[in-house]
């Protein structure tokens, strides 16, 4: 096996998502939502396959209707203009973006600068591309990055800074504040910015900044998002990358020799979705605040520390109160003991002290089942 694998295993979505079959617990691990998305966009992707469009290989960079609605999208929500022709890209998800973008712009032995805990496919990324990874350690209650320490771990090898806001696992969203510091940053050492931007939908307080739209960071900056969880189709696996002309170039020549194309019928589809008036989108998160209220409380009155999430899917706990000390071992148990499944954010760090008993919850669920969730996990104190 290629060393670079080593300890890349089994996904812990997978492993867990495994167990609540398993084990007919409810499933707030791995996140994805249990109702789908709009009906309008399934009838267009019903409509792209019936018609005959995307049946067979579709253009490499996308289809152009998509670019052109992944262009219209960033500007309306973003202010950023893009070239549908050359600053787009349409990749199998945000995943495969990352994927490519990592092995497109690093070479071996490269430093990369990453919020900690990561998100799993970062560390997998920055493996196989042969770089390292250095991790950025954003601390409870309010896992705000330090600007400082961020600027203290600058080298001459560093090449790139991975930015997720809102971010998962923590819901930390970045302040503007915050990001003018990190654009400052990038632009005083020239580092390249490659940010995941997945849950740019769903800030429930403060807004979202994307890097890109910041002074000097057109020419440094890679942008990743997908449909999953903006338009509750993580099955879908549609995702973009926008960046200027030379980046996206590099990054398609990657996505070229991992899946050539992405999947075309729902190329068609998310061209539609992502032509949804404002009021969808608000909905969306209004929706999902909702929800994060809803556990958050609940989790509370079960007896957790509940970390504010200022977005995502997802609230941060702390199992300290209810006598545990460590979040692996409780979520291995938590299917047996109560019927519910979570994620150690322990998995997600290189310091796993640093993580050792917070405990992930997703909130992308129906109240019916976050309420029954609830109860269950009520019979733990
Ligand atoms: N980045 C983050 C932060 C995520 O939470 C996820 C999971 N949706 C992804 C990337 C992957 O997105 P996709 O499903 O579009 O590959
Ligand atoms: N993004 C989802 C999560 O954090 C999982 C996606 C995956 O399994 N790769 O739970």
């Amino acid at each position: 096996l290629n060393r670079r694998l080593d300890g890349l295993g089994t996904t812990i979505f997978a492993r867990m998502t495994a167990l609540a079959a398993e084990t007919g617990a409810i499933n707030l691990g791995q996140g994805f939502p249990d109702s789908d998305g709009p009906e309008v966009v399934r009838e267009a992707a019903v409509r792209a396959l019936r018609d005959g469009r995307g049946n067979q290989y579709p253009p490499g960079p996308g289809i152009p209707e998509l670019r052109q609605a992944i262009a219209e999208h960033q500007l309306r929500f973003h202010g950023v203009r893009w070239d549908p022709d050359s600053e787009v890209l349409v990749t199998a998800g945000a995943t495969e973006a990352l994927a490519a973008t990592l092995l497109a712009l690093l070479e071996p032995g490269d430093e990369v600068i990453a919020f900690e805990p990561y998100y799993d496919s970062y560390t997998a990324g920055i493996a196989m591309a042969g770089a390292v990874r250095v991790p950025l350690t954003l601390h409870a209650p309010d896992f705000r990055p330090d600007i400082d320490a961020l600027r203290a771990k600058v080298t001459d090898r560093t090449r790139l800074l991975l930015l997720n806001s809102p971010h998962n696992p923590t819901g930390m969203v970045l302040s503007r504040a915050e990001a003018e510091a990190i654009a400052e940053l990038a632009v005083e050492r020239d580092l390249l910015v490659v940010t995941d931007e997945v849950y740019e939908h769903l800030v429930f307080d403060g807004e979202h900044v994307p890097l890109v739209s910041l002074p000097g960071m057109r020419e440094r900056t890679v942008s990743i998002s997908s449909a999953g969880k903006t338009f509750s189709f993580t099955g879908w696996k549609v995702g973009w990358v926008t960046a200027v002309p030379a980046l996206i170039a590099a990054v398609r020549t990657t996505k070229q020799f991992l899946t050539y194309v992405s999947a075309g019928p729902f190329q068609y589809a998310v061209a539609e979705a992502l032509r949804l008036p404002d009021a969808y989108f608000s909905g969306l998160r209004e929706e999902l605040r909702a929800r994060r209220d809803q556990l958050s409380a609940g989790l509370r009155e079960a007896g957790f520390t509940v970390h504010p999430s200022a977005g995502t899917y997802f609230v941060t706990t702390d199992i300290a109160p209810l006598g545990e000390k460590d979040g692996v071992e409780f979520c291995l148990a938590l299917p047996e003991r109560c019927g519910v499944v979570a994620v150690p954010n322990a998995v997600f760090h290189d310091d796993a002290e640093a993580g050792r008993t917070q405990v992930r919850f997703a909130f992308c669920k129906r109240p019916e089942v976050l309420s029954e969730a609830v109860e269950r996990l009520r019979r733990l104190a």
